[in-house]
């Protein structure tokens, strides 16, 4: 990736993503103790507008990833939401993006710990490119890797050291074959994907596993969870589910901020429905896309438009 030319902010103030490195023996690096999002920004040409999707979900997210790891973040969520404008603005992309803000342990020496260790925050933005094409069906195998449960390292914090887990996981998927994994918890149930919440449609009814499952709490899964029962008047399941549930489906999506909405086309060699997009992840993707692209008035106040109304951004 050609970073020579990104302005990133890092200890404070923008500067050149060349000019903001970290030491060798930086905790974050050494020990996984770091905290991150992953936001999405939506280049639309006809507008000249790059719209900004659910900044305030993702950074309510980091300050709570950032108090399980007893860390500040030195913002608050409003100053945050300013400082990613200002930062896309300097950049003046002009293209759809993806957006790292990341806060972690920056002390430079050795020892193990959470406490009295000082931190830092960036955020480092870039273009986006396809992560997993949102037309294509994905085959995806049940993985030998188990998700890392909450009384390990707590998956709904955004952890940079959890995600040896889903790398784990994912290459191992990728190697045998298939596009993406699922991964179980200890108990045999359902968590999700290496980086993406997991949704199973069954007689018209949306399932998805309980925040209890050892899930991050997506943003998507959210925003996905309010367009079905509020656009669509679908009824929605949380709760624990099994392996063979997910061959019983008759639809099965993943969502996820770089995933999108992405449908499944087999688990473990068994077709999903037919193997082709079902209806209602259809519904589901469609207008998900209309609000992320700003064309649904309705849902304005998720996103943060860039180059005009800069401040007009609300929570949910
Ligand atoms: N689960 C994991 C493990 C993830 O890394 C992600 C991506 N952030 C998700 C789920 C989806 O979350 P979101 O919709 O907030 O991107």
């Amino acid at each position: 990736m050609d970073l020579s030319s990104t302005i990133v902010y890092a200890k404070g103030g923008f500067r050149a993503y060349e000019d903001a490195k970290v030491g060798l023996l930086t905790h974050g690096l050494q020990y996984g103790t770091g905290c991150f999002e992953g936001i999405r920004g939506y280049w639309d040409a006809a507008e000249r507008e790059l719209s900004l999707v659910l900044l305030r979900d993702h950074y309510d997210r980091l300050a709570l990833s950032a108090k399980i790891l007893m860390m500040d973040l030195p913002h608050t969520t409003d100053e945050l939401v300013d400082l990613t404008v200002d930062l896309v603005k300097r950049n003046g992309f002009e293209t759809n993006i993806y957006i790292r803000p990341c806060l972690y342990k920056s002390a430079e020496d050795v020892g193990v710990r959470l406490h009295n260790v000082p931190s830092e925050f960036a955020i480092i933005p870039i273009p986006f490119t396809t992560y997993l094409d949102p037309h294509k069906g994905m085959k995806v195998c049940v993985s030998s890797w188990r998700r890392a449960d909450d009384t390990m390292a707590p998956p709904r914090a955004k952890i940079t050291g959890l995600y040896v887990n889903s790398a784990l996981a994912k290459t191992e998927a990728v190697m045998n074959g298939y596009d993406e994994a699922i991964l179980l918890s200890h108990d045999g149930h359902v968590a999700e994907g290496s980086a993406e919440n997991l949704f199973l449609v069954r007689r018209g009814v949306l399932y998805t596993p309980d925040p209890s499952q050892n899930v991050l709490e997506g943003c998507t899964r959210k925003a996905i969870m309010d367009i079905a029962a509020g656009e669509f008047g679908l009824q929605i399941v949380e709760r624990s589910i099994d392996r063979g549930e997910l061959y019983s489906a008759d639809e099965m999506f993943f969502t996820g901020t770089a995933a999108g909405i992405a449908y499944i086309e087999s688990v473990d060699h068994r077709t999903v429905g037919n193997g082709q997009m079902g209806p209602v992840t259809k519904r589901l993707g469609e207008f998900y896309s209309r609000v992320v692209t700003a064309k649904e008035p309705r849902y304005r106040d998720w996103i943060t438009p860039v180059y005009k109304d800069a401040k007009v951004s609300s929570s949910r």
